[in-house]
């Protein structure tokens, strides 16, 4: 088949390299001129493991092409999918003008039946939209058709979900339209839902909402555990051995983050607002979300007194591990809440570094290290906020010696409290119980 595929970042350029794998013929293109010459020079322009040899292998066959010439994209497809981004606006609604953007080019240029496919994460009514802007901007009445094929690959194993996703959505007008997708994904032999639009689109965000709202229930959880002395590890593996809930999404910690879960529950909040229903349930989660930065800092406040002047280590900068991507990320909210505080951060990450240089590169209290312990030198406390396994066996008579005083704030309760604190130092994680030393630190 022949394939546009309109937008290269997370979505659109994995999409592009697993179809070219598939045996298709990709025609990549982005308006970020530099990213398309960069992607032509085998450089990728975002970290995600397997990428880079999936896309060396697909281009040097030729299956896999990059273009800025949307147009002559469009000509050259038979389907069009839209992976443009999809951010959110001040009040929680989706900007859909890159979305408008593409739609109206796709318009101006088709010169034959195209199947034009939303990857983007939109709300319930888009495809309708996108109908309406390709109609509206076509020099003469050509058919089409608009179908919703919702994307739910996570960062960081993006690759893998695309190759093998749990189930494969597709809302689609007609079922012979629904075909031609279905022939495209056949090759993966993964359940499908054929749907139709508005309820394809609708699921995308009532999983990533269930999703989160997952994350702010065992944080909620985390609270009461705290307050009352309970494990909230244990409560977590408690409650998630029972098959009807699972372990996933389970873990207490500093909350979601990223580029999909906050702007795609407030953007289903909007919708449902505009559709006349208060989504109460989910302005809950977000607020207990929000709650979760203030809420170590201020475990730090206690445990160490005023914060300023202090230096604190931070390891892990990206919002989840495996990615180098920092948008809506916990360390953000983190390193705010501490720079206010008046402290000095030292931070280290795998593959975020150069993604917090172009954020904080020109600030003062922060300093960006090559490496996790060098991140320690100096450094009044350790906090732990994304959960990389490079972190995860540390060796702590190592911390114990670099830190400055020997004192871990474990964001992600990834260390066991006994083992911290048989190393020489003061444990503080997210609801551990009564187990865990509540002291100072030595
Ligand atoms: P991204 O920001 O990484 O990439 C979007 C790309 O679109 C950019 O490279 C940008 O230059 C390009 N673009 C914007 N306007 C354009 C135009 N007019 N013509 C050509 N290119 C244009 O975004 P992403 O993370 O890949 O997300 C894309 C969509 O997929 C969003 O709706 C997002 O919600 C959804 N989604 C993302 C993920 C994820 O993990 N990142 C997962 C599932 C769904």
């Amino acid at each position: 088949m022949n394939i546009c595929v309109v937008g290269t970042g997370y979505v659109g350029l994995v999409t592009g390299a697993v179809f070219a794998d598939l045996g298709n013929d990709v025609i990549c293109v982005d308006n970020a001129l530099k990213k398309i010459e960069a992607l032509r020079a085998g450089q990728m322009p975002i970290y995600e493991p397997g990428l880079e040899e999936m896309v060396a292998r697909n281009k040097d066959d030729g299956r896999l092409t990059f273009s800025t010439d949307l147009p002559a994209g469009v000509r050259q497809a038979d389907v069009i999918f839209i992976a443009v981004g999809t951010p959110p606006k001040e009040t929680g609604e989706t900007d859909l003008s890159q979305v408008e953007a593409v739609a109206a080019e796709i318009g101006r240029s088709m010169d034959r039946y195209k199947v034009v496919v939303n990857k983007s994460t939109v709300p319930v009514g888009t495809g309708e939209f996108v109908r309406e802007v390709i109609t509206r901007h076509q020099p003469r009445p050509l058919d089409f058709d608009v179908v919703s094929n919702p994307e739910f690959l996570r960062e960081g194993s993006a690759i893998e979900d695309t190759l093998r996703p749990d189930r494969i959505v597709i809302g689609a007008p007609n079922q012979q339209v629904a075909m031609t997708l279905v022939e495209l994904y056949a090759p993966l032999e993964r359940p499908m839902i054929i749907t139709d639009l508005p309820s394809a689109e609708v699921i995308k965000y009532a999983s990533n909402s269930f999703l989160a709202a997952k994350i702010s229930f065992i944080n909620a959880i985390a609270n009461i555990c705290e307050a009352a002395g309970a494990d909230v590890s244990q409560v977590m593996k408690g409650m998630g051995l029972d098959s009807r809930i699972g372990m996933q999404f389970l873990q207490a910690g500093l909350g979601y983050g990223g580029s999909c879960f906050p702007k795609d529950v407030d953007s289903l909040i909007h919708t449902a607002s505009q559709l006349g229903y208060d989504f109460k349930l989910l302005r809950s989660v977000v607020e207990i979300n929000k709650e979760r930065a203030a809420h170590l800092v201020e475990m730090m406040r206690k445990a160490m007194g005023p914060l300023e002047d202090k230096t604190i280590a931070v390891l892990g900068l990206a919002f989840k591990p495996n990615t180098d991507d920092m948008r809506e990320a916990p360390s953000r909210r983190l390193l705010e809440q501490l720079w206010e505080a008046g402290a000095n951060v030292r931070a280290f990450d795998p593959e975020a570094t150069a993604e917090a240089k172009r954020l904080y590169g020109d600030r003062i209290d922060i300093k960006l290290c090559d490496e996790a312990y060098a991140a320690l030198e100096g450094a009044d406390a350790l906090v732990i906020i994304t959960e990389w396994k490079a972190f995860w066996s540390p060796d702590f008579a190592r911390i114990r010696s670099i830190l400055r005083t020997p004192v871990i704030f474990d964001g992600r309760n990834i260390y066991e409290p006994v083992a911290v604190e048989n190393a020489g130092i003061a444990y503080y994680g997210i609801a551990r119980g009564r187990s865990v030393s509540a002291g100072s630190p030595q």
